[in-house]
């Protein structure tokens, strides 16, 4: 019996070949649209990662958020004297008193400055835990002093805090 070759029989194998190829080299062009190479630190990164900049060719910074924080902190430090200058400058110019200016910069950074806060404690906590521990050994008396004047002037927090802590023993 002879047998009919059904439509799709006709099909030049390497016509889909081409069409794959294509797809393939669309999927390319669109991953690469997305992602970035930062300059700093080399890494392949999402868009997401770069800040805007309009007068670049991709609409981004060559520099990943990570290396720009980095390397502002990094200027920041380098520069602290001139930085502290200039603000202590824009301060007596502009008549702000100092405190309002420092707590309006807490309040604005708060998340920043506790992130670096947290992120200095890791990197140092040995050297920090050896720090305060000289410092007692050296200054014993004084700090014993201190504890017992903190104790003195918060007796009903602690006697509250050891009855929670007694139930939460019992309960638990
Ligand atoms: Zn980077």
């Amino acid at each position: 019996m002879s047998r009919y070759k059904r439509p799709y029989e006709f099909i030049d194998l390497s016509l889909l070949k081409r069409i794959e190829k294509q797809l393939e080299n669309r999927k390319e062009l669109e991953r690469s649209k997305i992602f970035k190479t930062c300059l700093i630190c080399g890494e392949r990164k999402s868009l997401f990662h770069f800040s805007v900049d309009r007068r670049s060719s991709d609409g981004r910074v060559g520099a990943c958020k990570i290396c720009k924080n980095r390397q502002s902190l990094k200027y920041y430090y380098e520069h602290k004297e001139e930085i502290l200058i200039r603000v202590e400058e824009y301060r007596r110019t502009h008549k702000i008193d100092r405190s309002i200016y420092f707590q309006n910069y807490q309040r604005d950074h708060k998340k920043q400055l506790k992130k670096i806060a947290k992120a200095w404690y890791k990197e140092n906590k040995k050297m920090i835990k050896k720090r305060n521990l000289k410092y007692y050994e050296d200054n014993k008396e004084h700090c014993q002093a201190i504890r017992k004047l903190w104790i003195e002037g918060h007796k009903e927090e602690i006697k509250k805090y050891n009855r929670e802590y007694q139930k939460l023993k019992k309960g638990g």
